[in-house]
């Protein structure tokens, strides 16, 4: 009798099989509906191919491209269909890597000529013909000497430095797609019959390995997804998302910019930019006072000891700038606000009475970040967080916390965010060495956070093991006007800071205690918050963020005086308007101001001069006839004072 084995499914399901049975023969016996769905199986932990067999005792699961490994590998066997198809069309190329991502899937190529447009068209039905032919994707075994052998001869010299560096053993593992081999650890899709939609979005230069000096390669990116439908939604987002980024917008309207010749990650705010910065920073500083917080400043550089004592130059090193040499100590340029706070709260002999002591400020921070990560306003190497340090006894912590947790939710609320996530990141307790601090301390603050979530019935997702080493914290992310979330607001517990500056109060009983610290920040930074705000809004802010509100388009010269009278007005209402009075058709100044994303255009002619009246045109309903300029007024006064998200 042929050797058996035991499986067990999920929901308690046993199957006793011979040795060697494969996942896709055992869904065959099942005839389970996951037959036609079911992309790879995943046993003791590994993500595995369905025709693998099996040959022990085992759990096992299969998976569709519905769960997130699943469609990992499915786009990676797409990789794999993409490298078949262009060595079909242009056979002189050199292969790089071609590994699923995020989002798709990328091949590299090494070529002379640059792809263009056109090629990837011709690759795309390429690729739809080897799909057509619903090629299996087989794994296959090549002794080490061969493999390397098989390299040589096609002179694919990346794919040699590959074996040599990445095989383990004497067998090197290899996957078929028709003609197509490939070096790789797989597992991959029984066939490339299932890969009904795809696209081929662009071409983008890499060197090899991604280090500088080496070979340059050209990656084609795409994506892929079990239905056109999947696609189709995908393609709508990728235009949307497009259509709103804040890095064209930003020049476009006149909001910032970033200067290479001042360096990378920089920005420059223009008079645009500036306006509604001082607008945010305005309801900001007024929200802190309202709330208990009171403002400070710190210095931008401080003595090299001062980050020493922080801990900085030994966990946070690599992200600051170099230090500058003073004439007999160095100074640092600032990467946090924490450590100014902390000497503020240190240059007084505290008492429990002035607790909790919640320190706030707009400060301007700058972190050295690789070239490769700067990103429009997302990621920059300066940029002004909305920091505060809050002291206090550890009985106080809750309340501070719902504290922050509210004011987070006022500035979703205040910016036109409905959506939101909220995460707590706690510690992993296998791991006690990972982190600072008591365990009671972290028991307590954990309970604390999480007690407090729950109070104010606000859902959140645990994080296991993703606090900080030295407590845990609350994330707080928006979702945006198309669905993407974006990290915005921390709430953090410190343990170690007050233990490292010695931090002190004198409690009730006259002794000296340990004050709790926690780290806040809402916005998170108000560059990277400004950026959020551009994309959410495509550029088109509400009418209290617009840095023009108004735009007076005089139909033609006679119309002048009148218009100027109007503008006028509105100015002296503390309004933001802008005069057109350029000698252009009124259709271009309305498209110009269209372009400009500005809420309102008042034309006014003639007819407006003679009756005292004002043609109103909205950004996004269009021409809404003539008023009365006191009704206009009233109008957009009512839209400021409510900080209405839309007009
Ligand atoms: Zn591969
Ligand atoms: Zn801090």
């Amino acid at each position: 009798m042929a050797e058996t084995i035991k499986i067990n499914l999920p929901e308690g399901q046993v199957e006793v099989v011979p040795k060697g049975t494969t996942p896709l023969a055992l869904l065959q016996k099942l005839n389970s509906r996951l037959s036609e769905q079911a992309v790879v199986a995943k046993t003791n932990g590994d993500v595995i191919d369905l025709d693998a067999p099996l040959e022990r005792d085992t759990d096992l699961r299969f998976l569709t491209t519905d769960d997130p490994e699943g469609l990992f590998v499915f786009r990676h066997s797409s990789a794999h269909l993409l490298a078949a198809a262009v060595l079909e069309l242009f056979p002189e190329v050199k292969l790089g890597i071609g590994p699923p991502t995020e989002q798709g899937f990328f091949y590299e190529f090494q070529r002379e000529q640059a792809f263009t447009p056109e090629d990837l068209e011709k690759i795309e039905k390429k690729m739809a013909e080897l799909r057509d032919a619903d090629l299996p994707n087989r794994r296959r075994w090549l002794p080490r000497a061969e493999a390397m052998k098989l390299y040589r001869d096609q002179q694919q010299l990346f794919k040699c430095e590959l074996v040599e560096e990445k095989s383990q053993g004497d067998q090197v593992s290899f996957y078929t797609t028709g003609e197509f081999i490939d070096f790789c650890l797989g597992p991959h899709i029984p066939s490339t019959g299932r890969i009904r939609a795809f696209k081929l979005l662009n071409v983008s230069g890499a060197y090899w390995k991604g280090v500088e000096g080496n070979p340059q390669l050209q990656r084609i990116y795409g994506t892929a997804f079990p239905s056109q439908a999947q696609l189709d939604d995908f393609l709508h987002k990728l235009e949307e998302a497009k259509r709103r980024d804040h890095r064209r917008l930003g020049p476009e309207l006149g909001l910032f910019s970033v200067e290479e010749e001042a360096g990378p990650g920089l920005v420059f705010w223009h008079p645009k930019g500036g306006i509604v910065r001082h607008l945010m920073e305005n309801w900001l500083r007024d929200e802190l006072l309202r709330r208990g917080y009171q403002l400070v400043y710190t210095p931008h550089a401080m003595r090299i000891d001062l980050w020493k004592t922080s801990g900085h130059l030994d966990y946070y090193r690599e992200n600051m700038f170099p230090a500058m040499e003073g004439e007999h100590v160095a100074y640092q340029l600032k990467p946090m606000n924490c450590p100014g706070h902390i000497l503020i709260y240190k240059a007084g002999l505290r008492s429990y009475r002035e607790l909790p002591l919640r320190l706030a400020e707009l400060g301007t921070v700058y972190r050295y970040e690789r070239g490769g990560v700067i990103h429009g306003l997302l990621r920059v190497r300066g940029f002004t967080q909305d920091d505060a340090h809050i002291f206090c006894t550890p009985d106080q912590i809750e309340a501070e916390i719902a504290a922050c947790v509210d004011f987070a939710f006022a500035v979703l609320k205040t910016f036109g965010f409905e959506g939101y996530e909220v995460e707590l990141s706690v510690r992993d307790p296998a791991h006690p060495q990972n982190y600072a601090g008591k365990i009671e301390d972290w028991d307590r603050a954990e309970a604390a956070l999480a007690g407090t979530l729950e109070r104010l019935k606000i859902p959140f997702k645990r994080m296991l093991g993703e606090a900080v080493f030295y407590g845990p914290k609350i994330d707080v992310k928006l979702i945006d006007a198309i669905g993407r979330p974006w990290q915005l607001t921390t709430v953090q517990f410190d343990f170690n800071l007050p233990e490292r500056f010695n931090l002190h109060y004198i409690g009730p009983d006259g002794a000296q205690h340990r004050p709790v610290m926690v780290h806040r920040a809402l916005l998170g930074s108000v560059e990277r918050f400004f950026g959020i705000l551009i994309e959410h809004y495509a550029g088109a802010f509400p009418v209290w963020l617009a840095p023009i509100q108004v735009a007076v388009l005089p139909v033609s010269e006679k119309a002048a005086d009148y218009a100027r009278q109007v503008y006028e007005r509105l100015r002296a209402g503390g309004f933001r308007v802008e005069l057109d009075s350029r000698n252009e058709k009124l259709q271009a100044k309305i498209r110009d101001a269209q372009l400009q994303k500005i809420p309102f255009m008042l034309v006014c002619g003639k007819k407006e001069a003679e009756a005292g009246t004002v043609s109103v045109r909205s950004r996004s309903k269009g021409d809404l006839g003539p008023r009365p300029l006191a009704d206009f007024e009233a109008e957009l006064a009512g839209l400021v004072a409510s900080r209405a998200p839309h007009e």
